[in-house]
């Protein structure tokens, strides 16, 4: 079976109907389960489910301290390229925005590792849009081979590419590899993305297919949060998730919540999700399934992502800048989009340990599963 088939056997408005369908009953019932189903996740997505954030905040608490330590594993993203050839509506690097496009060379590569290894970063993550006609695999493995000698790990998040090119980035020492499929509604897809090939939805669907197969260590998915009703979007999400734990069980998953902001540029979300909203997501995501990655980004507050520490997060990124160039070679390019919580590094590893908590730059299940250093 491929994803597209899993995910056929669902239908959107039904799958609606039932989380707002669920009671306090429901959710009691599944607060006290030792295991729990996707279909126990979509009752901690609920609106009932809602009223036990406390509750859930403190399970999600003991659960993830119990599987992952009083540990946050920092990383930076490190963005190469704004080139993009689609038309995402909601993008600043989108074709159709008429803003100067950047490509790092080799030379500026180095000196942006040389940057954020200073600031003592061992984690990045690769970031462009999707321009295959620049950024393309030979422009990946020739990035990863400069920054190898700088980081312990490296991450990457670019356009989908072939089973045979994941394996290459594997090869060539990649730990994990993110793509997002922004929304799982079908229809809603086609309103965002206008033009080139991430109009394709299906090909994109089975990128972790392709991830899988390539036996990346771990394969980070998410949705963004703010195109359709974030409840049932994260639903197909964790079967998503589901599907590939089941499919491709000798790697490690990590899920991620890039939230739209009403305030970023002129975009303007069809659905808001609160603080609370997002809190809410996570835990149950943790209470769901103690073994995924939970990362957090500097998207969102200092106050919000100062609490997610001890509350299920195991990743976040620090004073990340998302323009290419943007530690030291070209300060003024366009980002990506506007992060809030603007702490560096030292304020940033300051707050997780005043926390008791430790700021894990290392990851060192790169060295356990025999990732080529
Ligand atoms: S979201 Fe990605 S693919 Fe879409 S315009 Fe932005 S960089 Fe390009």
């Amino acid at each position: 079976m491929d994803i597209k088939t899993y995910l056929a056997r669902f239908n959107w408005d039904e799958v609606k109907e039932r989380i707002y369908a669920v009671n306090t009953e429901d959710v009691k019932v599944v607060l006290c389960k030792k295991k729990l189903s996707v279909d126990d996740f979509l009752v901690l997505l609920s609106p009932a489910a809602a009223c036990f954030l406390e509750e859930m905040a403190l399970m999600s608490q003991h659960i993830t301290q119990n599987r992952f330590g009083k540990n946050i594993q920092l990383f930076m993203p490190l963005y190469l390229s704004n080139e993009c050839q689609n038309i995402c509506t909601y993008c600043g690097f989108s074709l159709d925005n008429k803003i100067k496009r950047k490509t790092l060379s080799h030379g500026e590569i180095v000196i942006e590792a040389l940057t954020l290894k200073k600031m003592g970063i061992d984690h990045v993550l690769l970031v462009t849009g999707e321009a295959n006609s620049t950024v393309h695999i030979d422009y990946f493995l020739k990035a990863i081979a400069l920054l190898k000698s700088y980081f312990n790990t490296i991450s990457i998040e670019v356009q989908p590419l072939e089973e045979e090119e994941y394996k290459l980035l594997y090869e060539a020492g990649v730990y994990s590899v993110l793509v997002y499929q922004e929304t799982y509604h079908r229809e809603v897809y086609k309103k965002y993305h206008l033009k080139g090939k991430k109009t394709n939805f299906d090909y994109r669907l089975a990128t972790s297919d392709r991830i899988g197969r390539a036996r990346i260590h771990k394969i980070g998915v998410g949705v963004l949060l703010g195109l359709e009703d974030w409840r049932v979007d994260s639903f197909y999400n964790a079967l998503h998730i589901d599907y590939l734990q089941k499919m491709y069980w000798q790697s490690k998953y990590a899920v991620s919540f890039p939230r739209l902001r009403p305030a970023e540029g002129e975009f303007v979300p069809n659905f808001i999700l609160s603080d609370s909203n997002l809190l809410q997501l996570i835990c149950a995501y943790r209470i769901w399934n103690p073994e995924l990655d939970i990362s957090i980004s500097t998207r969102e507050s200092e106050l919000f992502r100062n609490h997610v520490v001890s509350l299920g997060a195991t990743t976040m990124s620090a004073a990340s800048k998302t323009n290419p160039g943007g530690y030291a070679v070209d300060l003024q390019s366009l980002e990506q989009f506007e992060i809030s919580d603007e702490r560096s590094v030292e304020d940033f590893v300051a707050m997780i340990t005043a926390k008791g908590y430790e700021c894990v730059v290392k990851d060192w299940d790169t060295i356990y599963k025999g990732v080529k250093q």
